[in-house]
């Protein structure tokens, strides 16, 4: 085994989460907290080529899994391209989009042998879609979601859930799993600059499971040792549930993903305060290992070490980090 991804806690990095741009279609209020965000120029921005020399450097050291995010990846002009690059990579690629334009992107993701997409969607209700993205298009999505699941993708569907606000929609998404194979994952409330996170809107990995136990039996399925998602079946469902739990409960100890944002900065986690820029370098001509390996070695045990799990103690003023959006997540 390569040992340069190996961290502190004997953690090894084979997944590479790539952020193809901070900018976005839609306006989630969690993610970019401001309407007025100004994106980043284009020329601070990784170039395809520049994206394809630094993954496959990590592909070389080990990396084994890459998914594309953002912001939105898909609003890239030259995404098609860099889907092609990347599939050219001995990895499984993935991608995580708001589903907004990903219908035209089919038979790309399909040549480039793309089989498993995130698809981001927090309410089935297209008022609230509109007031949680702050833009009209809901049918857009459910309709992408269908079609890739027509056209055989195996599609996970990322709900953001939040006290007050879309969790009485618990039920209705369990039960769009009864006949199809849809993959509905419950993700915690997490906080980052500036998107208005408070404690109380957090409803838990157990609340979640408590309502769903009022309409359904359920079974745990079995996971994967790195998987962040604690997965359930419904008996006789075509699709299932799963929970991510960075909250309540992290998966920081078996954690193998490192970030790279669009303007070519690698994060260690997705809460470090602290971030390498290996774009800048690159353009110089100087080596990214060494770069590499000093952000692995300073990787915290959990949460960037900016908190733990009892969140309800979390200080929002005191993290240091950047918004959602420019993270990728
Ligand atoms: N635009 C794409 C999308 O929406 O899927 C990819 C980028 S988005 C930042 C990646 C994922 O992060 C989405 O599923 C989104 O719901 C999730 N996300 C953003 N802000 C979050 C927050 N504060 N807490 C939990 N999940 C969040
Ligand atoms: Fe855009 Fe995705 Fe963030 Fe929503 S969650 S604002 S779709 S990047």
């Amino acid at each position: 085994m390569n040992t340069i991804l190996t961290d502190t806690f004997n953690r090894m990095h084979d997944y590479l989460r790539i952020s193809l741009t901070d900018n976005c279609n839609l306006r989630c209020f969690y993610c970019m907290p401001e309407e007025s965000y100004t994106f980043t120029p284009a020329s601070r921005l990784m170039q395809a080529a520049e994206i394809f020399t630094i993954a496959e450097q990590f592909v070389q050291l080990g990396v084994k899994k890459i998914r594309l995010t953002g912001g939105e990846p898909l609003v890239r002009k030259d995404a098609a391209i860099i889907i092609q690059q990347l599939a050219t990579l001995p990895v499984e690629l993935t991608i995580t989009t708001n589903g907004t334009r990903i219908q035209s992107f089919i038979p790309t993701l399909k040549k480039n042998g793309i089989k498993s997409i995130n698809v981001s969607l927090d309410t089935l209700n297209r008022e609230r879609f509109l007031v949680m993205t702050r833009r009209d298009q809901f049918p857009q999505v459910y309709d992408s979601i269908s079609q890739l699941i027509a056209e055989g993708f195996h599609v996970k569907v990322n709900v953001v859930v939040m006290k007050g606000l879309n969790e009485e929609e618990l039920p209705a998404f369990l039960n769009w799993t009864k006949n199809t194979p849809v993959h509905v994952r419950f993700i915690e409330f997490m906080p980052f600059s500036g998107n208005r996170w408070s404690s109380n809107q957090v409803l838990t990995w157990q609340e979640i499971l408590e309502i769903a136990a009022r309409q359904y039996e359920f079974t745990p399925l079995e996971s994967a040792a790195q998987d962040t998602a604690k997965k359930y079946q419904i008996p006789g469902h075509a699709g299932s549930f799963a929970v991510i739990s960075t909250m309540s409960n992290n998966f920081c100890s078996t954690c193998n993903r490192l970030r790279l944002t669009a303007d070519g900065k690698l994060k260690n986690c997705l809460f470090s305060s602290s971030e390498t820029d290996l774009l800048t370098p690159l353009r110089n001509g100087q080596q990214l290992l060494p770069l590499i390996q000093q952000t692995i070695a300073h990787k915290k045990k959990e949460l960037g070490g900016q908190f733990t799990q009892d969140f309800e103690k979390i200080e929002t003023a005191a993290l240091q980090n950047r918004t959602m959006i420019t993270i990728g997540g």
